[in-house]
């Protein structure tokens, strides 16, 4: 299966190219004409375990990995590394159902991703070194430092926003080992992080392969080596529903997905375009609702107050990877797509025309919940469900009540709805223990709610969570945007 830019497609690369590369050197998106017709067989996925169906979506859209390099991959990327027995649990909230995908090393559903990015990687390089730069909004800082720690001749920069994480992912990243790990805040939101990095690709890059002879790459969930892996846990959770007995093969099965870049979304789009009975992909947006807008309107609008929330990993108002999904909903127009970036970039906005709409109308819903909804479907879910989620869950959970009601008035039947759980409530414990039980005392800390919830809930604090209080702080850089790239530049020694 080949790949070529969302903007062009005159140059074809492999899967190992695209996934070194990252980023497109025109600045688009590696993306696939193939994935329609695969052919894969998805009801058999139905009887295998993860690795395997791992083992059949990668030897389908990775091609050219060879079988034993895709089952190293897989054999080094999960085993060992997760709380439970399956890796993505399906567990009932109320009457629909929680995809949990929280249980890895940093207790967030990126570790689905970038447990297997850093393997993919690692069997693509040939003889040169890779330098990670990764902007993030909390959650894929800490995943990636994790999965790429200490591999052998990649290195990892990661920026976050300087105050706009929360207090234990900030802590997640700032005590990051590693021989290979530079870490610094940035004073700004993630998309001024975000800006920063793709700038610094198109400036530095071919200086930095020439005189350096390090190719700069990303983990971000641009990369196709992000996207791949999450496609797997949309067909699991089917599977799951099945040995539930909450479907046959063939029923729609509604997803929701708590939304930011519109990746974890989008992989729900491959898995429905390879052929997984799924029904309608509701993006879930927080009060940086640019998305249901551009959903409901036709019109994408960055140009909009950042607000920040207690869901911050979804504080977002450029989705990446919406331009991927652009692509496919104007049939490969590639121009078209390329259009519509240029007016982004230069206008702050972009709208598509109504065939283009009617495409993407045919699989996505989108909606959001504020603040104050978020809070109140996390003590709801708490009191009425007896579960306890996390902030960006809760606007899924939120998202599906209002779902549930359009339906509703619609005369619609139901479906049975799974909410991508996307993270654990203990990485915002303040948060979600304020929604529940009220302010604790005046200097409590992260790790101090993190105590209470677990009390009050009798549900045990993940064990890479209570770990981070004996770790010591060893990155305090603060950084004004524009020193991004000498950090990046500093940053290249770790590779000798
Ligand atoms: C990253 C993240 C999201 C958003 O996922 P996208 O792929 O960026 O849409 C939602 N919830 C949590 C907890 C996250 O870390």
């Amino acid at each position: 299966m080949l790949y070529h830019s969302t903007r062009s497609s005159q140059k074809k690369v492999s899967s190992k190219e695209a996934i070194l590369q990252g980023l497109c050197p025109d600045g688009g998106l590696y993306v696939s004409d193939d994935i329609f017709n695969a052919g894969l067989d998805m009801k058999s996925l139905m009887e295998l375990d993860y690795e395997q169906i791992v083992y059949e979506v990668f030897h389908a859209l990775l091609d050219d990995y060879s079988a034993d390099e895709l089952k190293d991959c897989i054999s080094k990327a999960y085993r060992g590394k997760f709380e439970t027995e399956d890796l993505t649990p399906v567990s009932q909230i109320g009457d629909r159902y929680l995809l949990e995908l929280y249980h890895g090393p940093t207790a967030a559903f990126k570790d689905m991703a970038l447990c297997m990015l850093p393997q993919l990687m690692s069997k693509a390089l040939k003889d040169e070194k890779v330098m990670i730069l990764t902007a993030t909004s909390g959650d894929t800082g800490k995943a990636a430092l994790a999965g790429f720690r200490d591999a052998e001749n990649i290195g990892i920069t990661v920026f976050f926003p300087d105050g706009g994480v929360s207090d234990i992912q900030y802590l997640q990243m700032a005590t990051a080992e590693g021989s290979n790990v530079n870490v610094a805040a940035v004073k700004g939101n993630f998309d001024d992080c975000q800006t920063g990095v793709k700038q610094i690709f198109a400036r530095c890059s071919d200086t930095i392969r020439k005189d350096r002879r390090i190719s700069l790459s990303s983990a971000n969930s641009i990369n196709v080596g992000r996207l791949v892996p999450q496609i797997v846990y949309y067909i699991e959770a089917y599977k799951q529903l099945m040995k539930r007995g909450a479907v046959s093969y063939g029923d729609k099965v509604d997803f929701i997905v708590p939304t930011g870049n519109f990746g974890d979304i989008l992989a729900g789009f491959y898995a429905k375009a390879l052929g997984l009975p799924a029904g309608r992909l509701v993006v879930a947006s927080n009060e940086n609702n640019v998305l249901t807008d551009f959903f409901t309107t036709g019109v994408y609008n960055k140009k909009r107050p950042f607000v920040k929330t207690i869901s911050p990993s979804m504080d977002i108002l450029v989705s990446s990877n919406l331009e991927r999904m652009l692509y496919y909903a104007a049939d490969g127009d590639c121009s078209y797509v390329a259009g519509l970036m240029k007016d982004l970039a230069e206008k702050g906005s972009f709208e598509v025309t109504d065939a283009v709409m009617e495409k993407l109308d045919e699989t996505f819903d989108a909606a959001y919940a504020d603040n104050e909804e978020s809070k109140r479907a996390i003590r709801k879910a708490w009191e009425k469900d007896g579960r306890l989620i996390d902030p960006h869950t809760a606007v899924g959970y939120r998202v599906a009540e209002l779902m549930e009601e359009d339906r509703k008035e619609a005369g619609e039947a139901k479906v049975p709805t799974v909410i991508l759980s996307t993270a654990s409530p203990f990485k915002f414990a303040k948060d979600v223990y304020e929604a529940i039980f009220g302010p604790l005392h005046e200097n409590a800390d992260g790790f101090d709610y993190m105590a209470a919830l677990a009390e009050k809930t009798g549900e045990s604090i993940p064990k890479p969570l209570a770990e981070l209080k004996a770790k010591p702080v060893l990155h305090k850089s603060v950084l004004e945007i524009g020193e991004m790239e000498q950090f990046v530049i500093d940053s290249l020694k770790v590779l000798g």
